[in-house]
């Protein structure tokens, strides 16, 4: 008899868990996971995915309107939300089949319910207790809302994706990646969206100018942003509708169909019995981890979004891998998360990698800035207003490109690229050297002269 009945007990089958649990069973270790929704997590069932999809669907608009200037004629076209949705149902519902079928084809015991940690080697499922010598806890994280008279009238990024018809009038809140993402999805698909940030500029954390200049694009599809407001309340008056007060205006309450809240995330630790195992959760909620992923429990590991770290698909992924090698592999292993490009679905979308301006200046005695602002060749015939910023931030002594932002189409495919050319210590030289690739936006890249240079004391 071993002696215990699974050498790994994974809890939660998003990114993170699923691949720790695989890559666990790949080194021949026994291996169980438990989730108590739907095998894939945020990313697949109500994140990365359908989001992504509801991008490609809303920017049609812009494209049959755009077309025209290429010499098409297109007659009105029609917009069917239900289908949209039973279509991304379709394909969420074949990813999550596909997330359960490669467990289980890698040898994972696959259950489907949600799991509690009973003391360091002892989960317990649907009231059934299994010892396990190692438990990694990857539960994700769930959307945050603050608690304002009426906030249960308000969506989440839960329940819009599912929604039976697209609102026509929409509110918002918050100023983060869900936020403007969703505030083009919606608009492209024919709503009225206005989005109500607290703060002073859309996108806290990224380059200023990446900010400024996603505001004005998306001012430019006729998002109305307000900015430095807070919700005060939120009431349901006649024929359904929402009356939200906001702070600072004078001009009375505004109406909507639905009221969006993208506020941030918080840590999924409820009902896991962390306080009863003595598991150590950091002022936010988020498990405690070493660069190992091991909390204070020896025997009991967290990765992804639980741990209130980079909440990104990838960084999960990382982490759930490393704590698998390091457990069952070759040994001791620290994700490697020295450079993490990101991207922002918005529209036109956002890429970036490696520091702002302000954080670069706040590191280096001297950078150098190079930009260009410009309208690509698709936009000089289909007449639409759009431009493109892109941004290199390099250090003055060494001329290692620290930064590359980047705002408009394509944006998150090109910085992948580049990515690796940073993480690899390129030189502002090394992007002089690279031959263009003409014609594309993203020659940009190697193209760029003009500079600006600042430094942190002057
Ligand atoms: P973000 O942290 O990106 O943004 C949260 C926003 O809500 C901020 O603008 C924040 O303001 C505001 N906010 C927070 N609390 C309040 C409050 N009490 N009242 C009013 N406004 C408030 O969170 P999201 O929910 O957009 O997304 C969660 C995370 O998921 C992201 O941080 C990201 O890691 C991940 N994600 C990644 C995506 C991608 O890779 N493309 C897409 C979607 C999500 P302030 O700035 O002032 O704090």
């Amino acid at each position: 008899m071993p002696e215990f009945d699974y050498q790994f007990f994974v809890i939660g089958g998003g990114s993170g868990g699923v691949r720790s649990a695989r890559i666990a069973a790949g080194h021949g270790a026994r291996v169980a996971i438990s989730e108590g929704y739907r095998y894939g997590g945020t990313c697949v069932i109500r994140g990365c995915v359908p989001k992504k999809l509801l991008v490609y669907a809303s920017h049609f608009s812009d494209d049959f309107a755009d077309a025209q200037g290429f010499g098409w004629s297109v007659p009105p076209a029609r917009f069917s939300w239900p289908q949209l949705i039973a279509a991304k149902n379709q394909e969420i519902a074949r990813l999550s089949e596909l997330y359960e079928s490669n467990l289980r084809r890698s040898g994972v015991k696959v259950l489907h319910s949600a799991a509690r940690i009973l003391d360091a080697h002892t989960v317990e499922v649907d009231g059934r207790p299994f010892s396990a010598q190692h438990i990694l806890i990857a539960t994700g994280g769930r959307p945050f809302v603050p608690s304002i008279p009426g906030i249960e009238l308000a969506l989440t990024s839960n329940e819009v994706f599912d929604l039976p018809q697209l609102p026509q009038r929409i509110l918002i809140v918050g100023g983060g990646y869900i936020a403007v993402e969703f505030a083009g999805i919606l608009k492209g698909l024919g709503a009225q969206v206005t989005l109500c940030y607290r703060g002073e500029q859309l996108l806290r954390g990224f380059d200023d100018d990446v900010r400024q200049h996603l505001h004005g694009e998306m001012s430019k599809k006729d998002i109305r942003i307000l900015l430095q407001s807070d919700i005060v309340r939120i009431e349901r008056v006649a024929a359904g509708a929402l009356q939200v007060e906001i702070s600072g205006r004078s001009q009375g309450p505004l109406l909507f169909d639905a009221v969006l809240y993208a506020t941030g995330r918080v840590p999924n630790t409820d009902g896991l019995g962390l306080a009863q195992v003595g598991v150590e959760v950091d002022s936010a909620g988020g498990v405690r981890v070493d660069e190992y992923g091991r909390t204070n429990i020896p025997s009991i590991h967290a990765v992804g979004d639980v741990t209130n770290r980079i909440a990104l698909t990838p960084v999960a992924i990382r982490e759930g891998a490393a704590v698998a090698n390091t457990l069952f592999g070759p040994g001791p292993t620290v994700a490697d998360l020295t450079v993490v490009p990101s991207a922002v679905f918005s529209q036109p979308p956002i890429g970036t990698v490696g520091l702002s301006e302000t954080d670069a200046l706040a590191r280096h005695d001297v950078i150098d800035i190079y930009r260009a602002n410009f309208r690509s060749l698709r936009q000089t015939l289909s007449g639409r207003d759009e431009r493109t910023l892109i941004k290199l931030i390099v250090d003055g002594a060494s001329q290692r490109v620290l930064g590359a932002h980047m705002v408009g189409a394509d944006a998150p495919e090109i910085i992948q690229g580049l990515a690796i050319a940073i993480r690899m210590g390129a030189t502002k030289a090394d992007f002089d050297a690279t031959v263009a690739l003409h014609p594309t936006t993203a020659e940009e890249f190697v193209t760029l002269r003009e500079k600006t240079t600042r430094t942190r004391h002057g």
